[in-house]
């Protein structure tokens, strides 16, 4: 643009000093060429009045041509009327020449004054030669040549060449001057719009011109910017309700997908990704290799403009796949998929747990019915049986009881799971010797001795002394029920790190592998408990193992068939304090 600009005034410029340079040399020629001219004519006039009144001159033709030539400063040649040179105030030489067949001789001869431009044999410069309209002395017609040398007009030339190139010089550093100050005045301006529209087209709206040219370009400037600041409010408002819609589908916590026939992912959740591991680079659901189960399905919901729901197992989850097509935007679609296995396993503990309580309830109450029948009918011998028959309906009352109070603090706790219950301090030695001297009667009927070294701290934790009876007493129980006679059960605790660690040896039956997988299901009992008709309920390692995940314990069990079992307790506590 700058480049054109120059070029165009640079060629202007030029242009017009050439223009003005040739029309003024040829109106100064011509107008030299008539001054001469004219001059040359009033002179040949003054020489004929001379001739006339001084009628017997023609024998002196050679020197009156030669004392007028001084005067008027031009050559002055006589020629006769049939072209013949009879004197030449320069070179006589010229009589030998003849201008009869000369063109302006005879326009003369026919009584006109005109005039030729010759150019001087060295053709250093032109001379006009006027012919002036025949005189008559003594009878004879003469025609008076005057010649004069255009020396003037070629010095006329040289210095309009010179006031012409000057004129280009110096309009060309104008120009070059005037051009920098429009390019600057103009350009610049343009320039600067330019940039700020191609930042614009990148996608940067935060730019900002100033000009102050005073003229259109300044109110274009201005309305640029009034634009660019509407765009930029426009864009960050529509930038933050994407966030605000990003940030609200993050939170929902189901995997959710928005996209379109192509299944090109048009949005996408915080738990869709982590998920299914779409990566940044993933733009399209067909080409994440984990939706692969899912994609015959939102295929089918696409193609039929159906929505769908559905289960779908994949990578042994349970998940609930829903597609909803978008309202007025039928080419868009909601995927939602959501993780549904815990829901499952929940609602088929709950089933399980259910059935093994209705069974296991209704255990002692057959037994009770049944001995109460046989009371009533009175098939009894004697009294000591009618005793007998209430000892076992008592025991199994007992039994009714202990199950029911079981199921009931499990309910308890398993809807406090997420509440935690308040910080209470433990002096670790103290409370777990109380505990196990409640279980040495019990543990003497079996001859069993009970073995305890426990550290002395204070720790303060999101445990009660009641909670510790609760999760020991069970584990002693089971301890002393599933030993034998004469055994031995070792307990000890440390502390490592946060965390408290209690362990419980025994000496009994142990426990196979296929017992070990299930001893924390609800209502689990193994065989040896069954068969050998150890008291039980299968709740008792449950509420154990809930009460821990309730402050984020852990339990390990360890066991050898008939050599004995260990398990090891690791309880998280807050602060020790000695
Ligand atoms: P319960 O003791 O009422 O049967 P638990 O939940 O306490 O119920 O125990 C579940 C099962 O785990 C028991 O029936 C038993 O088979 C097994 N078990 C628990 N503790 C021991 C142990 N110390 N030694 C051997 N088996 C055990």
């Amino acid at each position: 643009m700058k480049k054109k600009l120059l070029l165009i005034c640079f060629t202007l410029i030029i242009t017009s000093s050439l223009i003005t340079g040739t029309l003024s040399t040829n109106i100064i020629q011509n107008n030299y060429k008539e001054n001469l001219f004219t001059t040359g004519v009033s002179n040949g006039n003054l020489i004929k009045k001379f001739l006339k009144n001084n009628p017997g001159i023609n024998k002196y033709f050679f020197k009156i041509s030669q004392q007028l030539s001084n005067l008027i400063d031009s050559r002055i040649t006589f020629i006769d009327i049939n072209g013949k040179p009879l004197a030449d105030s320069f070179d006589n030489s010229i009589i030998f020449k003849n201008f009869n067949d000369n063109i302006h001789f005879n326009i003369a001869k026919n009584g006109k004054n005109n005039y030729q431009i010759t150019k001087s044999s060295e053709k250093r410069y032109e001379t006009m030669e006027i012919f002036l309209s025949p005189i008559e002395i003594n009878s004879k017609n003469i025609i008076i040549m005057i010649s004069s040398e255009m020396s003037m007009f070629k010095e006329y030339k040289k210095n309009i060449f010179i006031a012409i190139s000057l004129s280009i010089l110096i309009s060309g550093f104008l120009s070059f001057i005037l051009s920098f100050l429009f390019l600057r005045r103009f350009i610049n301006p343009i320039n600067k719009l330019t940039k700020a529209s191609e930042e614009m087209s990148n996608g940067n709206f935060s730019s900002n011109l100033i000009i102050q040219s005073h003229d259109e370009v300044e109110k274009l400037a201005k309305s640029f910017n009034k634009m660019n600041f509407k765009i930029n409010e426009l864009l960050t408002e529509i930038n933050n309700k994407a966030n605000d819609l990003q940030s609200i589908i993050d939170n929902i916590m189901q995997e959710i997908f928005v996209i379109n026939k192509n299944g090109d992912i048009i949005l996408i959740n915080k738990f869709a990704k982590n998920e299914f591991y779409i990566e940044n680079n993933i733009d399209n659901i067909y080409k994440s290799k984990k939706l692969k189960n899912f994609i015959k399905y939102i295929s089918i919901s696409l193609n039929e403009n159906k929505n769908i729901k559905m289960e779908i197992e994949d990578n042994s989850k349970i998940y609930l796949l829903s597609t909803n097509f978008i309202e007025n935007k039928i080419d868009q679609i909601i995927i939602i998929i959501e993780d549904i296995s815990k829901i499952k396993k929940v609602e088929e503990l709950r089933k399980n747990f259910i059935s093994n309580a209705s069974h296991e309830l209704k255990t002692p109450l057959t037994i009770i019915s049944g001995f109460i029948e046989t009371i009533k009918l009175g098939h009894f011998k004697d009294t000591s049986q009618i005793l007998y028959f209430i000892d076992i309906i008592d025991k199994e009352v007992v039994r009714f009881k202990a199950l029911v109070e079981k199921i009931l603090s499990l309910s308890r706790l398993e809807n406090s799971l997420e509440e935690k219950a308040s910080i209470n301090r433990i002096n670790t030695n103290l409370v777990f010797n109380e505990i196990v001297e409640s279980f040495k009667i019990s543990a003497a009927k079996k001859n069993i001795v009970i073995k305890s070294n426990f550290n002395s701290d204070i720790i303060l934790g999101y445990f009660s002394h009641e909670w510790f009876r609760i999760i020991i007493g069970n584990l002693i129980d089971n301890a002393i029920k599933f030993n034998k006679n004469n055994g031995e059960i070792t307990l000890s605790s440390y502390i490592s790190e946060n965390n408290l660690i209690l362990k419980i040896k025994d000496t009994g039956i142990g426990m196979d592998n296929q017992i070990l997988e299930n001893i924390f299901i609800k209502f689990y009992r193994g065989d040896s408990s069954r068969n050998s008709k150890i008291s039980g309920t299968g709740l008792g390692l449950s509420i154990v193992k809930t009460m821990l995940d309730n402050i984020n314990g852990k339990i390990y069990v360890s066991s050898n068939l008939r050599q004995g079992s260990t398990f090891k307790l690791t309880i998280p506590f807050i602060s020790k304090n000695n």
